[in-house]
């Protein structure tokens, strides 16, 4: 549609960042513009809106933004899962591969209920490790996975295939 033609104009896609051979999408240039955040935030809200959805659960530190502005809109709370050592309670942890060496996410272990309906949220899926260990999360908490939703969908890296039977949304794909 014309207005994701205008979203996708305001993604700058910056090479060789962070490593060599690497097409980085930039999404700070779609934050900072006015009618882009708008856009973004008014999209999500739509799809999620009158879903009976109690939890946003945003990937640190991208899915913070999206996540917030969401969940208030639809009248959810927010849950961060958060890099290693930063949540003070007690918390449940995941750890994940990554290219070079593994990276771990963490969320509060009473921050969601047995049940509790919950859209998982990122900018961006590209090979879907960080997705998937935010449903194995979940899975610990035993919430009800509702879907998982990004703005952005690299569609070669395949993480559809990772995430498996969970339904995901993507407003961009590339
Ligand atoms: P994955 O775990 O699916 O391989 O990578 C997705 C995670 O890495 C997301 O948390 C996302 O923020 C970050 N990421 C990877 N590539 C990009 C990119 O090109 N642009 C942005 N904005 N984030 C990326």
């Amino acid at each position: 549609s014309l207005k994701k033609v205008e979203l996708e104009e305001m993604i700058r896609t910056v090479p060789n960042f962070p490593s060599e051979g690497i097409l980085f999408r930039d999404i700070t240039t779609a934050l900072k513009d006015k009618k882009g955040l708008k856009l973004i935030i008014e999209d999500f809200t739509k799809r999620y809106e009158n879903k009976g959805i109690d939890y946003v659960l945003g990937a640190d530190a991208r899915g913070f933004i999206f996540g917030a502005a969401l969940a208030y809109n639809i009248g959810a709370g927010f849950v961060p899962a958060r890099k290693p050592g930063k949540l003070p309670a007690k918390t449940v942890r995941e750890e994940y591969t990554l290219e070079y060496g593994t990276n771990a996410i963490e969320v509060h272990e009473d921050a969601i209920e047995k049940g509790a309906k919950v859209v998982i949220i990122d900018d961006l899926l590209a090979t879907g490790g960080t997705a998937k260990a935010m449903i194995n999360l979940m899975n610990k908490l035993e919430a009800n996975i509702y879907e998982l939703a990004f703005l952005i969908e690299l569609e070669d890296l395949k993480g559809r295939e990772l995430i498996g039977d969970y339904s995901v949304y993507s407003i961009l794909k590339y």
